[in-house]
């Protein structure tokens, strides 16, 4: 992917604002007059709305695009929807839709990229589009994806990371992974990335701090759910703020300008913190399931210590990690504390009365 275009002429940070869904004119014009007087200069409202399960809000449809339009007509703001079959390509750039974007359920599908890809080189009109990334953590899927876009003609590209889903429950609605987008941003250096912190965090107070995460990993801009009354949103209602909060949390953040050294360094440092996040989540984990062993164990009289099993896993994790370049004596240490920490949590459990 050569020759790629900025997808505005504008000044980094990008910012795009606006409500989840688009529920009525009155909510639409509202929202914008309220970004618009605060500078926001792209209006983001979804049109056509993929719900997880049957029954959910599935957005007003067509009947919104000319609210859209409204929008731009009015307010002067680039307008942005989200597509994901031909249809929706074709109406939506009739509309004068200024900015595409396509969601996370279809950028994992090769057959629906295609058919967006093919729409839009039919529409033959210059629209910039971004590809957000698939909802699972599968970073080859999502260049996939980015590339159908640019073989249709797009050269105003780019990437939105809105975090990947994961089994369970975690702070964030859509995990980070941010190793993913860094490395989507190292294969391709010209590609702007876009973070989306209100799908990535799902509630409101994480809108800021990962907003501030994503800037100061070089990414190019910020992509925020933003809607006249939140709590009566029709869809992610927790995750949305008012255009005179996300003002505020716009005016916190801080836009540090780096050099192209310095920018390497940092983005090092946060995957490091990144991963030591993750570590720690892992252990926690491992923990946890050490407790439901004690459990069992306890409920069957088994004693804790069963050095046969201690020992198999020592030489197993210490041979693995030999061949990932690591030492042995490192690797026995670090599964030594992990077992020693093990065992002290199954005592806790053999000692409760329960
Ligand atoms: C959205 O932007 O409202 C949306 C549906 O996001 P995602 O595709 O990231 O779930
Ligand atoms: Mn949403």
């Amino acid at each position: 992917m050569t020759d790629l275009q900025p997808i505005f002429p504008l000044d980094k940070p990008v910012i795009i604002a606006g409500p989840c869904s688009a529920e009525t004119e009155e909510q639409v014009m509202e929202t914008a007059r309220g970004l618009a007087a605060n500078g926001i200069k792209i209006f983001r409202a979804g049109i056509w709305k993929p719900r997880t399960k049957p029954g959910g809000f599935e957005g007003v449809g067509e009947a919104g695009l000319p609210w859209l339009t409204r929008v731009k007509d009015e307010t002067g703001m680039r307008i942005a929807t989200e597509v994901a079959t031909r249809a929706h390509v074709l109406s939506a750039i009739e509309a004068g839709m200024d900015l595409l974007w396509i969601g996370a359920r279809t950028s994992a599908n090769p057959f629906a990229m295609q058919e967006v890809a093919d729409a839009i080189a039919e529409s033959g009109k210059d629209v910039a589009v971004l590809v957000k990334n698939p909802v699972n953590p599968d970073l080859e899927l999502w260049i996939g994806a980015l590339q159908r876009i640019y073989n249709a003609g797009v050269r105003r590209l780019g990437a939105i990371h809105r975090g990947f889903s994961a089994y369970g429950k975690h702070l964030y609605r859509n995990v980070p992974q941010w190793r993913i987008p860094i490395e989507l941003r190292r294969r391709y250096p010209d590609l702007p990335i876009i973070c989306d912190p209100s799908h990535i965090g799902g509630k409101r107070e994480l809108v800021g701090p990962l907003s501030q995460q994503a800037l100061d990993m070089g990414f190019d801009g910020l992509i925020i759910e933003s809607h006249c009354n939140p709590d009566c949103a029709l869809s992610d209602k927790s995750q949305q703020v008012t255009p005179e909060v996300l003002n505020y949390l716009l005016d916190t953040i801080v836009v540090r300008d780096t050099t192209a050294s310095t920018e390497n360094l940092a983005l090092l440092r946060h995957e490091i913190d990144r991963i030591d996040n993750d570590l720690v989540e892992l252990l926690a984990k491992r923990m946890e399931v050490s407790r439901d062993i004690g459990q069992y164990k306890k409920e069957h009289r088994m004693p804790i210590l069963q050095a046969q099993r201690y020992d198999t896993i020592l030489s197993s994790r210490v041979k693995q990690g030999q061949q990932m370049d690591m030492s042995g004596e490192f690797m026995r240490t670090v599964f030594s504390a992990i077992h020693e920490e093990s065992v002290r949590q199954q005592i806790e459990i053999f000692n409760s009365r329960i």
